[in-house]
C-alpha cells in the first residue's frame, strides 16, 4: 500500500526536520518546501493528501498560500502558527483551514492531528459518494434549513457557506432551540479534539457564523449570547 503524501511548507529547518521525521515515523510520506512559492509548486506537482502550512514564510504568508490553494482545491490544510495574533486570524478568517497547531508543539500531537483530519476527510468523501443515492436529510427551524448530510446550511434558501465547526454548532443549536450551551459543551459536541481547542475558538466561530447570517440579513440574529454561560438559539428572533 502506498503511503499518504503529506506536504510540509515550513521555512525553519529545525522545525521542518522534526516534523518530517515525526511524519515518517508515523507512516506518512512527507515532502517539504521552505517557501510559499516552492510549496505551491510542489502542491501542484504532487497533489498531496494534506498540507501542513506555516503562517510565517519568507516570501508569501501562509494565509496567501492557503488562499491560492483554495482557488481550486479542497485539500485539508493544517496551519502551524506562532503567535496569538496569528491564531485569531486562522480561526477568524474565511481561509478554509481545517485545523491549526500552535508552536511550540509536540510532533506526536501534530501527527495525531494529521491522522484525525485525514480520517475526517475520508469520511466526507464517502458521504459524497453515497449522496447521489440517498435523498438529503433536512432540518428546518424558522428561516434556517440544514442539509445535514452535505454540511450545508441555508438562510431563506441561500447557502451560508459555513465551515465545518460553524455548521456543527448550528446543528447543535437547531436540535434544541432555546437551550443554553456553554463553550465547553459546544466544544465537546462539535470539535473532534476538544481538549486541544481553546475557549475563544468557540467565540471566534460564533462570530463568523453571525457574520455569514448578517451578510444575508443584517437584522437576523438567532444566536443569543448569555454572558458568563454560553450561547443559545432563538427559533424566532
Ligand atoms: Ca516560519
Amino acid at each position: 500500500m502506498s503511503r499518504t503524501l503529506v506536504l510540509l511548507i515550513e521555512d525553519e529547518p529545525a522545525i521542518a526536520e522534526t516534523v518530517l521525521y515525526a511524519l515518517e515515523s508515523a507512516g506518512f510520506e512527507p515532502i517539504h518546501a521552505g517557501t510559499g512559492e516552492a510549496g505551491l509548486a510542489l502542491f501542484r506537482e504532487r497533489d498531496p493528501a494534506i498540507i501542513i502550512l506555516d503562517v510565517g514564510l519568507p516570501d508569501l504568508t501562509g494565509f496567501e498560500v492557503c488562499r491560492e490553494i483554495r482557488r481550486g482545491s479542497e485539500v485539508p490544510v493544517l496551519f502551524l502558527t506562532a503567535r496569538d495574533g496569528e491564531i485569531d486570524r486562522v480561526v477568524g478568517l474565511e481561509l478554509g483551514a481545517d485545523d491549526y497547531v500552535v508552536k511550540p508543539f509536540s510532533p506526536r500531537e501534530l501527527t495525531a492531528r494529521v491522522g484525525a483530519i485525514l480520517r475526517r476527510s475520508k469520511r466526507s468523501v464517502a458521504a459524497e459518494d453515497t449522496m447521489a443515492a440517498a435523498p438529503p436529510e433536512v432540518m428546518r427551524k424558522g428561516r434556517l434549513e440544514l442539509l445535514t448530510d452535505r454540511y450545508q446550511a441555508r438562510l431563506d434558501g441561500a447557502d451560508l457557506g459555513l465551515s465545518r465547526y460553524e455548521f456543527g454548532m448550528l446543528k447543535v443549536f437547531l436540535s434544541h432551540p432555546g437551550r443554553v450551551y456553554s463553550r465547553d459543551q459546544l466544544m465537546d459536541l462539535v470539535w473532534d479534539e476538544p481538549e486541544a481547542a481553546l475557549d475563544r475558538t468557540v467565540d471566534a466561530h460564533i462570530k463568523t457564523l453571525r457574520k455569514k447570517m448578517h451578510a444575508i440579513d443584517p437584522a437576523y440574529d438567532p444566536v443569543k449570547t448569555h454572558r458568563g454561560l454560553g450561547y443559545s438559539f432563538d427559533e424566532h428572533p
